[in-house]
């Protein structure tokens, strides 16, 4: 076995180091000390830089002061939570108690619906096409006058598959339901505009898009009803109680100003790399299968099916050289079970088990490409030569 020449990061979709700008904003910030809620000059100048970052992250997705509002949460995870435990208490003065999802959400989507189903919801979960595209035809006909709710992700983390959200959105308002969206992995990677687009929550994450950890963001749209998960102090007007995270905050909205300023710049270079490495290993493995959508995709996320090898082993044998990546989202990898997005889309659990995500990230360089089509295929060679499974 060759040695390790080369570190080549390539999970970005679970998680992305912090941008050189954000660290060293960070770091100023932390001297900036006070509680956002104190009256007095410490407490003023850490509410100004949450004030900031608010506006940030607001005009990455163009929202405007007056049509609605950002609250600062723990991340997505907390933002989705908060959704659904707004829409558990609002079904007690509601004759609405019907909630649908997508086949293919992030797993804090999926098990917060497995919750309120527990609690005597009745969820419907759309299916997907081959491609995982929500089946529009399906949304018509399950839309009715007890649905309550609507949750479709902006943008798949593992196939990388963009839905039509504006199109979805309109039709559940048109039946008098609420429209959420987790825009996690859409956000700071193509144009997002909530005005555009009418959904009544938009879920975000720093860590994605090159902030802190542990910080996040749910947009509510003016009038959309919202209950608190965190009860306690008046912050964020009520709606989430906490002291303020103030230095993960403002790292949040200087990645938010930093990605709004290079969207564009953003999808043409990383598409260009995310291109070049499937030409590549086309072109280098026989008989493999891309996943997703072939258009209507994330610039950044390849997601590949190698039959005949196992996807445990290829990431194994991957990282031994070098390589990280991912077998599908970050909170499924150490179960067992095959992708469920992979499933949803039609792939038998053989495929689903042998397919890798490779999701690329600004620290990515034309070399690193080169470097991974040079590694891999000999790797799948050496796993289907080994291998029982049909390739
Ligand atoms: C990462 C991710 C989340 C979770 O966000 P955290 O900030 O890690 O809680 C939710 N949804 C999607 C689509 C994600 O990729």
């Amino acid at each position: 076995m060759s040695v390790k020449i080369r570190n080549v990061y390539i999970d970005y979709n679970a998680t992305t180091p912090l941008r050189p700008e954000v660290k060293a904003a960070m770091v100023e910030y932390m001297e900036i000390f006070g509680n956002a809620s104190s009256m007095h000059g410490s407490g003023r100048a850490a509410h100004a830089g949450v004030e900031q970052a608010r506006k940030a992250v607001a005009s990455l997705i163009g929202a405007g002061d007056k049509d609605g509002k950002i609250i600062f949460t723990s991340g997505g995870s907390e933002s989705n939570n908060t959704v659904f435990q707004t829409m558990r208490l609002l079904a007690k003065d509601n004759n609405r108690n019907e909630i649908i999802i997508s086949d293919i959400e992030h797993p804090c989507v999926l098990n917060s619906a497995a919750n309120l189903k527990n609690e005597g919801f009745s969820v419907k979960v759309l299916p997907v096409d081959e491609y995982g595209k929500i089946k529009m035809d399906e949304l018509k006909t399950v839309l009715g006058d007890k649905t309550l709710f609507v949750s479709v992700m902006a943008a798949n983390n593992e196939i990388g598959t963009v839905q039509d959200i504006k199109e979805i959105t309109a039709m559940v308002k048109n039946a008098g339901a609420f429209m959420h969206t987790d825009a996690v992995q859409a956000a700071g990677k193509i144009p997002l505009n909530v005005n555009d687009i009418g959904a009544d929550y938009v879920t975000l994450s720093a860590h994605k898009i090159y902030g802190p950890k542990g910080v996040g963001a749910l947009y509510v749209k003016k009038d959309a009803p919202l209950f608190p998960l965190i009860h306690g102090g008046h912050q964020e007007d009520g709606l989430r109680a906490g002291t303020y995270n103030s230095t993960g905050i403002m790292g949040f909205g200087k990645a938010a100003q930093i990605a709004a300023g290079e969207i564009e710049k953003y999808g043409r270079d990383i598409s260009h790399l995310r291109d070049k490495l499937r030409g590549g290993l086309l072109e280098k493995i026989p008989n493999i299968k891309i996943n997703g959508h072939p258009k209507d995709v994330l610039p950044n996320t390849l997601n590949v099916s190698f039959p005949g090898a196992e996807g445990e082993s290829i990431l194994l044998s991957m990282d031994m050289q070098g390589i990280e990546a991912s077998t599908g989202s970050a909170c499924a990898s150490g179960s067992l079970e095959p992708s469920h997005v992979l499933m949803a889309t039609g792939l038998g659990p053989e495929l689903a088990h042998g397919s890798i995500r490779f999701s690329l990230g600004w620290g990515i360089t034309e070399e690193d490409i080169d470097y991974i089509i040079e590694t891999v295929p000999p790797i799948i060679a050496r796993l289907r030569a080994m291998s029982t499974l049909p390739s």
